[in-house]
């Protein structure tokens, strides 16, 4: 056994090792709680694996989230050398179905070039799919799948489509979700007595065919498939993969579980969870899977580790307090911490969000600061939160008091300004789709709103009524080729979006690299456009003028990720890179764009040297895996976690259920090492009373340190919910308490939509006109 090998199992305890070293014809099994060493145990596996004669290239492991691989990757590569760990696959479900569909997309009657709809394609496809379901109930369908593939760009299902199908898709997009997840198919909905459901989804997968095109789900359901209906696949597939490893087991969902079963059908198997950490059920994760593996495994081992060397024992002993509340616990586990006991958990009651920032803020300053504990930096820090919308007051308040921070998940990959940017490289494909053409000219035209959309609407009007696309219609509308109803101003600008989209093509015909093609396009978008996108992400109202933070570190992160899909999809000289090029041409960029698009549903995204120096601002779900010295759970409020459902005071959204609250809870706090502390406000910026998290109730008072117990707050809070009915009510003419005031931070907090249109103009004539000066980015050859 190689030395570094040996090594790493010498760190490793008995019961960690015991699994690493299992014998490779067992199916194994590790369950343990947070911090217990699951992952750092996978490692050893497939160290052992790899000394065993086995492959780098017959190894595949799983993990959900990109940090989990990247982090992999990393440790592997320390014991086993780069070369080692490059060879694996190290992958998420979703970017190794991603990868095994377009290989064999001509069997999924698609071609190699099929999109991957996200989260607002699919809600699109959603609503065709309801309105051709309506025809159809009333006798007046006119048009089929195909017809809608068209209209769903071309036309625009916002232009075209009845409210009645945009209201019901929300409801349907779940529905159709759940079904995916689950592996549903019409027919199987209609055995279930759902007739409309049926029909929905299957208008749906017919639309999504004709638009050749994958949603997420799909991109599983059809690997499934694949190994399932041909056994070429199949056996390929065999032969390749000897040995697979899942971590975060418990997040998988029952179809990613039947392409697990059937990978590992002939070969080795391990996976490693925790059931209590199961947090993505609404998006129909199944913790069941354990009992599935039982039975499909039968000759499995399984491999228990009780000790948790993350946390101190006042963290363990409180998380434990918290889950031990959950009754649908399918496996009960003991975990136990011999790490010194550790400071108290703080809970501590402010009075509002800004308030709470501050006493972040205050500590964050302390402890970094603080030469008599030992010294945190602030990458050690982290800051987690139930909904992305909490992180934002910190945002704003970290730039003004140069605290270095990152912020994480999958809103990058959702802001408006990285979608532009990718519209405009998918506008060189040949198969570009009108959503982005649309979105291209949304973003170029230097237009009001109003009027903007209806330029928009009438090439949308022309498209439809001569059955062409998009940009065929723009084309002939402004190069005067039909008469319109344009104005000559409203011409000149549509032709000079025609022109930027011709220089984009020419950038790319002209085989410049990645990085410096997407450069040039980033700075092709009009800078009003960028500030008021700007003002859409940072909800700042005011504050605009100084902050370009933001948009720096978008035009940073995507050459990051230009630098890591070169260097993971292609080759890693430049002259192989330039050989790519010259041989794939466009295939290259196809290739990047759904590399990134394929990030949208990853759930974490964390680039190691980010957490180096800065504070992670993070939801609790992308938080999963990984771990701070310190951590701050804000908002931790009741309506926040758990998240509760309006009509009826029960938790939660999607279908989430109180004790999935709980876990999430349970999987944040399991995230610090050191020092935890709860936050919660009491009042929201409409003045409403707000209660901290019923959860904090479950945690026993001698562990517990702060401003008040959870139980006294709830009088407070009964005397703060009268005392402030009554200002509100009088809100404007007599204040009564001075505390109940609004703070000039509240008045701040102005609606985006209220930032007059002076006011953006006078942010970009204060910020200068050099988009590329402003990103301040160098242009890197990769
Ligand atoms: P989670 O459930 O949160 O994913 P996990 O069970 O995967 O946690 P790891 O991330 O592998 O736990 O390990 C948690 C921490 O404990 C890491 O810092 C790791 O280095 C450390 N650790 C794991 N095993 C040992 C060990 N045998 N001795 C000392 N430290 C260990
Ligand atoms: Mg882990």
């Amino acid at each position: 056994m190689p030395e570094e090998c040996s090594k790493y199992l010498q760190s490793l305890n008995d019961r960690q090792r015991d699994a690493a070293c299992s014998d490779i014809s067992t199916p194994l099994m590790v369950i343990a709680g947070p911090g217990s060493g699951k992952t750092s145990t996978m490692v050893g596996r497939v160290l052992v694996l790899l000394s065993e004669g086995l492959q780098p290239s017959n190894i595949l492991a799983m993990t959900f989230t990109t940090a989990a691989t990247a982090e992999m990757r990393e440790r592997i590569g320390k014991s086993a050398g780069k070369k080692a760990a490059k060879e694996i696959t190290i992958s998420t479900f979703h970017s190794f179905s991603l990868q095994l569909c377009r290989m064999h997309a001509d069997k999924l009657q698609r071609t190699s070039e099929f999109s991957v709809y996200g989260h607002g394609q699919q809600r699109r496809a959603i609503i065709e799919a309801v309105r051709l379901y309506e025809e159809g109930k009333n006798g007046s369908s006119t048009s089929g799948a195909c017809e809608s593939a068209e209209g769903l760009s071309g036309a625009g299902a916002g232009a075209v489509c009845p409210e009645y199908a945009k209201d019901r898709s929300k409801k349907w997009q779940k529905y159709v979700t759940q079904a995916k997840a689950s592996g549903r198919t019409p027919e199987e909905c209609r055995k279930m007595g759902n007739e409309i459901g049926a029909k929905i989804l299957g208008n749906y997968s017919d639309i999504l065919k004709a638009c050749n095109a994958l949603d997420y789900h799909d991109l599983i359901s059809c690997s499934v498939t694949l190994l399932s209906d041909f056994p070429e696949v199949f056996k390929e597939c065999q032969d390749t993969w000897k040995a697979i490893i899942v971590d975060e087991f418990q997040d998988t969902s029952t179809m990613q579980y039947k392409l697990l079963r059937m990978l590992g059908s002939h070969n080795h198997i391990t996976i490693v969870g925790d059931d209590d950490q199961s947090i993505f059920g609404f998006n129909g994760a199944d913790s069941s899977g354990f009992d599935s593996f039982r039975r499909d495994f039968p000759n499995y081992k399984e491999v228990r580790l009780i000790k948790n060397y993350r946390s101190s024992r006042h963290i363990v002993e409180a998380a434990s307090s918290i889950i031990k509340n959950n009754t649908k616990r399918c496996q009960s586990k003991s975990i136990s911490s011999e790490n010194s006991q550790g400071s108290k958990i703080t809970v501590k009651e402010c009075h509002n969000e800004e308030a709470q920032c501050a006493f972040v803020i205050d500590k964050i300053i302390e402890i970094t600061n603080d030469g008599s504990t030992p010294c945190c930096s602030h990458g050690d820090i982290a800051i987690l939160y139930r909904r992305q919308v909490s992180g934002k007051v910190f945002q704003n308040a970290f730039r003004q008091r140069k605290i270095p921070f990152n912020v994480h998940g999958v809103a990058f990959y959702r802001k408006k300004v990285v979608r532009i940017i990718l519209a405009m490289l998918r506008t060189t494909l040949p198969e570009c789709d009108d959503l982005s053409y649309r979105r291209v000219f949304k973003a170029l035209l230097p237009f009001e709103k109003e009027e903007k959309k209806r330029v928009i609407d009438h090439i949308d009007k022309i498209s439809t009524s001569r059955k062409c696309s998009f940009i065929s219609a723009a084309t002939d509308i402004f190069s005067a080729k039909i008469s319109g109803t344009f104005k000559r101003n409203q011409l000149t600008q549509g032709r000079k979006v025609l022109q930027t989209l011709d220089m984009v093509a020419k950038l790319v015909d002209r085989e410049q690299s990645l990085s410096a093609v997407v450069t040039c396009v980033a700075n092709m978008i009009p800078q009003k456009y960028l500030l008021e996108q700007r003002a859409v992400v940072d909800n700042d109202g005011g504050k605009l003028l100084n902050e370009d933070n933001d948009l720096r570190s978008v035009l940073q992160y995507l050459m990051d990720d230009v630098a890591e899909f070169l260097s993971t999809h292609c080759t890693t000289t430049e002259e192989e890179v330039d050989a790519v090029k010259e041989k794939k041409g466009c295939n290259q960029l196809n290739s990047f764009i759904n590399y990134i698009s394929e990030r949208e549903t990853e759930n974490f995204r964390l680039r190691r040297h980010d957490n180096q120096n800065s504070v992670t601002l993070t939801t609790i779900h992308q938080s999963k895996g990984l771990e701070w010295d310190v951590v701050f759970i804000i908002k931790a409020n009741d309506n926040e976690i758990p998240l509760l459902h309006e009509s009826n005071g029960t938790a939660s959204e999607g279908g989430t259920s109180l004790e999935e609250e709980r876990r999430l809870l349970y999987v944040a706090m399991t995230r610090a090492r050191k020092k935890l502390f709860f936050l919660y406000v009491t009042v929201d910026s409409n003045w409403q009373v707000l209660q901290p998290s019923r959860f904090l109730k479950e945690i026993p008072s001698h562990l517990l340190q702060g401003d008040l117990s959870i139980n006294d707050c709830r009088q407070v809070h009964q005397n703060l919910s009268n005392k402030t009915e009554q200002s509100v009510s009088n809100f404007g003419t007599e204040l009564k308490h001075e505390d109940d005031k609004p703070t000039e931070n509240n008045m701040m907090n102005i609606p985006v939509d209220d930032a007059t249109e002076e006011s953006l103009e006078a942010a970009c004539a204060l910020n200068g006109n050099n988009f590329l000066k402003r990103f301040d980015v160098e242009v890197r050859s990769v």
